[in-house]
């Protein structure tokens, strides 16, 4: 066994082997080890192996799953190897003593899950495959457990944002690419060959060309043919559920990099989870599919206007008609998650609930185009939606016959197929029924016969049907001529088999398997039937998505009192009354107001310096003008009185000094490397949010950045941008910048006490506040005190030399510094007065040579 086990873990060099024994999975070695630990499982030992004791541990067959779940949450890749062969045909083969044969079936790794159980239902699971050709890189990404698959090309330095939108859970790339910024599953270089993907594509959707689905690069070709490898590879052969490719066009989407995404915590917050997330804040849908689709479009805000009229037209349509919002989300909620159960039925992982779940899931849909049939005013995208929701009457019909009402998640035990579908299962079904009443009546015979009163018929899964009787009456059974014939001999009772009830049970048992067997025929048929239609179902789950999400948005805007974005093309942003979704919502649940705010750029007032003291609201204006964009664009309202939205193809959100250091980059350097990306890229239509640039730094260094950048973005770039910042010094950018002006958030004393008003209001900040802030926060009374004396000194050293006003030439905050320094010099000065130099030996000439430099 033990060479048979280690020629499988060969094959899985890099995953946990689970190793099938009866009703078990065992682990092995240092597999046992990683997986006792994870699992918080009992470690064993089990025989011996070079001398030592073999390390062990296992989880039941029944009960894998959740272990698997938790297996690949912690980054493990676990490989399957089932038994190939049943005991009894081991027996066969290799005699009494054979070894069952064994063979990994399925590689379990996190981008590769179909199942209900291991999913997060509100989340896609992404696996990509990424390979560089000459001058650009081919993405391939695919999410099998609903089928969909895109493919893109980008240029290298676009790479890491097309990684972060897609936000895959595992990623292959080509082994030899030793220096891939990411963390990846290496694959053998031959495995992204673009020949090789067009010719798997082409065979996967059985077409003579690919020329219908899109035009496709040999990039992306040989991207989609590494991921197609892996998945054959994962499924050891076995393909899962792939739609026809989709090209993504470079463009057609508001492009954000990793950075702004985690800035703005578009999908997850900076404490890492869905919670304080954007998202989360948004998300009112009523199916997982719709929560998917939300957190796809959320990433990937559109930028050509007429798609992004056509979601607002639909979710306005929502929005104004109540009623109609509430039938529809009504239904929604009643549809199971299409997209999934075909995946799985697809993948060949299908049970016999999957299919009950795609017959409520398609006839929902049915139902749900009734609805909208009936409406006159459906706005365009309704109406492209209506063709794709009905269309599976017949299969409906059938599996509505076919199915019990809420199917089973097993299939080995039958019991799925409806009565009244099949009158030769039926009649099989009957047959089994009869005997077990028979069993009933043998067992009140064989009492009446015997005189005991407590025999009972019982039935388990070594011996089958068997009589039993407590010990101290056996012997009543136990006549030769009783009929009776002996078993079994237990504490306290005795087990018996009797002729007759052994017809019935074999009765039972043949008319079982046939039933089982004609179920098994059944289920195979019902798949085939949802195969066949497979492209069909995909667009009803999607449609069914789609309306999710509008539902949805509109449900949160009439919640929130929304409003409806005017989208257009001139560089502008024009926001009334706008607020944050995510701080409104965490003030409310304290009972707090949120105080909303206008924001009005043109391009003739396009850079707002924005200033005023710490905790004032700056980053949450900034932030709450970004969402607003991103939510138009990605065709959702926003919470704001009314917002006109200039199309913007780039966002960029930057906090200064943000900490990564699990990137391994000091925070100012990150910070610097970010604003560069800005300051290459950032176009006059782009939308560029940038908060306390420069603070990372010395004050000289940071003001001089923040400076030089506030102008760079002001001249060269020319994009709109608010620019929060705690240096009064670049207010004097508003004499030289025509484009720019100045703002802050608004603060008053009030009986020595801070009051945030959180208001923005226009024109410079008076002063920052910082000290009040920090006794507001509860820094000691002696500390405060002692730096409000500290500032005093600095800020008349300041006036003494003219402040920073003067020029940028001459920074001089630090003049108490300079204080000290001439200090000293005058004390070199003294000293060097009182000396006669006439009267100096050569070494006491030397001496004070010495002492000088030391002084110095
Ligand atoms: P710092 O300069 O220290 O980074 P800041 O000016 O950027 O501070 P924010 O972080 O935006 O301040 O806001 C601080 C807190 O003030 C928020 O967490 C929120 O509780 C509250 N706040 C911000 N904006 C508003 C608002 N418009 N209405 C009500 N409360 C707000």
């Amino acid at each position: 066994m033990m060479a048979q086990y280690l020629a499988l873990k060969e094959q899985a060099a890099d995953c946990l082997l689970f190793y099938r024994m009866g009703d078990f999975f065992e682990l092995f070695f240092d597999d046992a080890k990683t997986a006792a630990q994870v699992l918080d499982i009992a470690l064993t030992s089990r025989g011996e192996h070079g001398g030592a004791p073999i390390p062990m541990c296992g989880v039941p067959v029944h009960s894998a799953e959740g272990y698997l779940a938790r297996l690949i949450k912690a980054g493990c890749r676990v490989a399957i190897a089932e038994q190939t062969e049943s005991p009894e045909e081991a027996k066969k083969r290799g005699g009494s003593k054979a070894l069952v044969a064994r063979d990994i079936v399925r590689f379990v790794t996190a981008g590769t899950l179909t199942e209900e159980a291991l999913l997060e239902p509100r989340r896609a699971n992404v696996l990509a495959a990424i390979c560089p050709v000459r001058d650009g890189i081919g993405i391939a990404a695919c999410d099998i457990s609903t089928g969909r698959m895109e493919l893109e090309e980008c240029a290298p330095e676009a790479m890491g944002a097309a990684l972060a939108r897609l936000g895959a859970s595992e990623v292959v790339a080509p082994e030899d690419w030793a220096d891939a910024p990411f963390e990846m599953v290496p694959r053998p270089a031959r495995s992204f060959d673009s020949a090789r993907g067009e010719s798997r594509l082409k065979d996967l959707h059985a077409v003579a060309t690919l020329d219908g689905f899109g035009r496709f690069t040999r990039a992306m070709l040989a991207a989609a043919c590494g991921l197609v490898d892996y998945l054959d590879h994962a499924g050891r052969g076995k393909l899962p559920f792939l739609l026809p490719p989709v090209v993504r066009e470079a463009g057609g989407h508001m492009a954000m990099d990793e950075a702004t995404r985690a800035s703005l915590e578009i999908l997850s917050s900076t404490t890492g989870g869905r919670r304080g997330s954007l998202v989360e804040a948004i998300d009112r849908c009523v199916t997982g599919a719709g929560a998917r689709l939300l957190a796809e479009d959320l990433s990937a805000p559109l930028t050509d206007p007429a798609a992004i009229r056509e979601r607002l037209e639909l979710v306005s349509w929502f929005h104004d008609d109540p009623l109609l919002r509430g039938d529809v989300r009504a239904i929604l909620r009643a549809a199971p998650d299409v997209g999934r159960a075909l995946g799985r039925v697809v993948a060949g992982r299908g049970s016999p609930r999957d299919l009950g779940q795609l017959r409520d899931g398609l006839s929902e849909a049915l139902r749900l185009r009734d609805l909208l049939f009936a409406r006159a005013d459906r706005p365009v995208l309704a109406d492209g939606l209506l063709p794709s929701l009905g269309g599976h009457g017949a299969l409906v019909d059938l599996f509505a016959r076919a199915l019990v009402p809420a199917p089973p998640t097993e299939r080995g035990q039958g019991g799925f197929i409806a009565e009244g579908y099949d009158a030769a299962l039926d009649e099989l079904r009957r047959s089994a029924g009869n005997s077990r009443r028979a069993i009933a009546a043998l067992e009140a015979k064989y009492r009446d016969e015997t005189g005991v009163a407590a025999l009972k018929i019982r039935h388990n899964g070594v011996l089958g049907y068997f009589i039993e009787v407590p010990a101290r009456h056996a012997d009543r059974l136990m006549q030769p001529d009783s009929g009776f014939t002996h078993r079994q001999t237990m504490a306290g009772a005795v087990r018996f088999n009797a002729l007759a009830l052994h017809e019935e049970a074999s009765r039972i048992a043949e008319s079982g398997g046939h039933a089982l067997a004609a179920e098994e025929a059944h289920f195979e048929d019902l798949v085939g039937q949802a195969v066949a239609r497979r492209e069909a179902i995909a667009a009803t789950a999607a449609a069914l998505a789609r309306l999710d999400v509008a539902a949805g948005q509109a449900e949160r805007a009439a919640e929130g009192g929304w409003s409806l974005p005017r989208v257009v093309d001139e560089p502008c942003l024009d926001i009334v009354g706008g607020r944050h979704p995510v701080v409104e919502a965490a003030l409310a649940a304290k009972g707090e107001r949120f105080v909303a705010n206008d924001c009005a750029l043109s391009s003739h007032d396009r850079l707002w310096l924005i200033g005023g003291p710490n905790m004032g609201g700056k980053s949450t204006f900034l932030r709450q003008n970004a969402l607003i964009v991103l939510l138009a664009q990605a065709g959702g309202f926003v919470p704001a009185t009314s917002a006109t939205v200039g199309l913007v193809d780039r966002l960029f959100s930057r906090v200064g000094a943000a900490d990564n250091l699990a990137r391994g980059r000091s925070t100012f350097m990150v910070e610097m490397v970010e604003t560069a990306a800005i300051l290459a890229q950032a176009t006059e239509r782009s939308f560029v949010i940038l908060d306390e640039v420069g603070r990372g730094t010395s004050t000289y260094d940071g003001l001089a950045l923040a400076w030089a950048v506030a102008e760079a973005v002001h001249e060269v770039n020319r994009s709109r941008c608010l620019f929060a910042t705690h240096y009064h010094e670049l207010a004097r950018l508003a004499e030289t910048c025509p484009a720019l002006s100045l703002h802050h958030v608004r603060a008053r004393e009030w009986k020595g006490d801070l009051v945030l008003l959180h208001e923005l209001a226009e024109g410079p900040a008076d002063k920052s506040y910082g000290l009040a802030v920090a006794r507001l926060a509860g820094v000691p009374a002696p500390v405060v005190k002692r730096a409000k004396a500290v500032l005093d000194k600095l800020e008349k050293g300041r006036a003494a030399t003219g402040g920073l006003a003067a020029g940028l030439g001459e920074l001089p905050l630090f003049a108490a510094a300079i204080e000290a320094a001439e200090e000293k010099v005058d004390a070199l000065r003294e000293k060097l007065d009182a000396v006669d130099i006439d009267s100096l030996s050569p070494r006491a000439a030397l001496e004070l040579l010495y002492e000088l430099k030391r002084d110095i």
